[in-house]
């Protein structure tokens, strides 16, 4: 990760751009400072899509609310860089950036280095990476005991990320649903072919 750049985001109503040097390990700060709502913000501009995940009740929680110097905003936007990732990311670019935006009216976008994509896009490009919305690269509150808490099943999920199968097993999962959508369209074909006849 190099760097992560703000606006509109829970309290970030300023432009803010945060560069994450090499070492850097930690973010400190008073209590009620903004330290979670940078994560929150990663794992929002990675597709997280649960507001509760993010400790709110709607999406619109996620835009900033206004305080008593500030307006509120009208829309979110968050920009993720990464440096490094030409061996990890299959998409022959060293340096990635992915864009989220978000306004009041619930309208979002999602951008890979400026070129509007799908949320999807963004989901697949992380896959196997250990970055993702699901992954374990960033940790909300509470997260490590959810994890050692979770069922089997639950804490099987990290190491199928960790190991790179979560890929082929979303395609083995949509070439199914694929499968089943034929099946149903073939079924129907015969009951056609039999009135014909
Ligand atoms: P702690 O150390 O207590 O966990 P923290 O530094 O992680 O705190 P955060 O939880 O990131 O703090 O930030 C909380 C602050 O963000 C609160 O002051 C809250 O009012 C503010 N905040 C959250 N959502 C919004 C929003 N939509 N608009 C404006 N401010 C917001």
């Amino acid at each position: 990760m190099k760097s992560v750049d703000i606006v509109g985001f829970k309290s970030f109503a300023e432009k803010t751009h945060l560069e994450f040097e090499p070492g850097m390990t930690a973010i400190v700060g008073p209590n009620g400072c903004g330290k979670s709502n940078v994560s929150d913000a990663i794992r929002w501009v990675l597709g997280e899509s649960r507001a509760r995940a993010l400790r709110g009740a709607t999406m619109e929680d996620c835009i900033f609310n206004g305080t008593d110097s500030h307006k509120p905003l009208g829309m979110a936007e968050v920009t993720l860089t990464l440096a490094d990732c030409d061996e990890t990311l299959e998409i022959g670019l060293n340096e990635v950036s992915i864009t989220r935006r978000v306004f009041r009216t619930g309208e979002s976008d999602y951008f890979i280095n400026k070129k509007a994509c799908r949320r999807k896009d963004i989901q697949r490009l992380f896959m196997d990476t250990g970055v993702g919305t699901n992954s374990y690269s960033v940790l909300e509150q509470g997260k490590i005991d959810q994890i050692l808490s979770s069922r089997p099943d639950d804490r099987r999920a990290v190491f199928e990320e960790a190991s790179g199968i979560t890929k082929y097993k979303a395609d083995k999962k949509e070439a199914l649903r694929k499968l089943e959508q034929t099946e149903a369209n073939l079924l129907r074909l015969a009951d056609v072919i039999r009135e014909v006849k």
